[in-house]
């Protein structure tokens, strides 16, 4: 099959690689119908991180099941399953309390830029929908197996409710669907901060409300002004880093919360300045798991449409490509058709 491996920085190719096989009996194999690149897959692209030699790369999908291990029992060839970057048995404990992303068993994809893709934990990772979908959902559906089921962590974590103020920091993605997740549990001023004219566009067709383009202290002042001089609510950080992470705890109002989704890079937060500011803060790894069958419903229900992130669609033969325009901002999010 062919499958992406990134060798450096900036070193992206499609392979041929060995088909992935059942290694355990609780696996599955998919064949992908859809993948696509993440903003978090630029951090090795950019050389933020490291890359210990050729390591393959994606970990979003939507497929069809191929084979199944011999104790997986709710799956079968031939259905169309979504699924999560972190795998889940969702069973133990830390699933059972709702963070599958913390499942004890858990294991983070890594291999999903591919024509098959191999799944641990399938029982508990995999959600089979009814029927095959049609295609028009497939992009919105993919988006809920990572950056839609995000958005909606960073929400669900700052405690958005019916008739509250929300900020969102970060115009990516997750932002993005920050906003349609915002919007989804009833914030009724929704605050996006954006600077690209085509992501603003994006941000209001999902349901923003106010627009800030503003950054640091003039991005605070700003919010400060749209709140009653307090800040929001709720803020949704979707970029990961110090800069971002210090816009969203002084956007909230006291006793206002954070959700931090954006996976940390270099940020540092002051216990003494938490402390005084009244701002509760929860973020980490979305346990997407835990949404995927409301999300799926969301999505298969026209009430939500995700896939409009995805504003750049690639063969996989061109993926190298689809991290290129991302890497300059070119595309919001890459789709990729094996
Ligand atoms: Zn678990």
């Amino acid at each position: 099959m062919r499958g992406t491996v990134i060798h450096g920085p900036g070193d992206i190719r499609l392979e041929t690689l060995d088909d992935p096989k059942i290694l355990h009996p609780t696996d599955a194999v998919i064949r992908t119908a859809l993948t696509c690149v993440c903003g978090s897959d630029l951090w090795p692209y950019r050389g933020v991180d490291t890359v210990a030699g050729p390591s393959p790369m994606g970990h979003e999908y939507v497929g069809f099941v191929e084979e199944v291990g011999s104790e997986v029992t709710g799956l079968r060839p031939g259905q169309f399953v979504v699924g999560s970057f972190a795998t889940s048995d969702n069973t133990c404990p830390n699933c059972r309390n709702g963070f599958t992303s913390n499942c004890l068993h858990r294991e983070f994809m890594s291999t999903c830029q591919a024509d098959y893709v191999r799944i641990p934990n399938a029982q508990g990772t995999l959600v089979a929908t009814e029927e095959v979908p049609g295609e028009e959902y497939w992009p919105g559906l993919l988006a809920v197996s990572d950056v839609m089921g995000t958005g909606w962590w960073a929400a669900d974590a700052a405690e958005v409710k019916p008739g509250s103020t929300a900020v969102v920091v970060g115009d990516g993605a997750v932002g993005l669907c920050g906003v349609i997740a915002a919007k989804a549990m009833g914030a009724e001023r929704i605050i996006a901060m954006s600077r690209h004219e085509s992501r603003q566009r994006l941000a209001r067709e999902f349901g923003a409300t106010d627009l800030v383009t503003e950054r640091g202290e003039e991005g605070v002042a700003r919010i400060r002004q749209l709140t009653d001089g307090i800040g929001a609510d709720s803020v949704l950080e979707c970029v990961g880093t110090a800069e971002a992470m210090q816009q969203a705890l002084r956007s909230a109002r006291p006793g206002g919360n954070v959700g931090f989704v954006g996976v940390p890079h270099g940020v540092a937060v002051d216990g003494q300045e938490l402390f005084f500011s009244h701002v509760g803060l929860r973020g980490g790894p979305a346990p997407v798991r835990r949404y995927l069958p409301d999300l799926i419903d969301h999505v298969l229900t026209r009430r939500i449409d995700p896939g409009k992130v995805f504003d750049l669609t690639l063969p996989l033969e061109q993926v190298a490509e689809g991290y290129r325009a991302m890497d300059e901002r070119r595309a919001v999010k890459a789709l990729l058709k094996p």
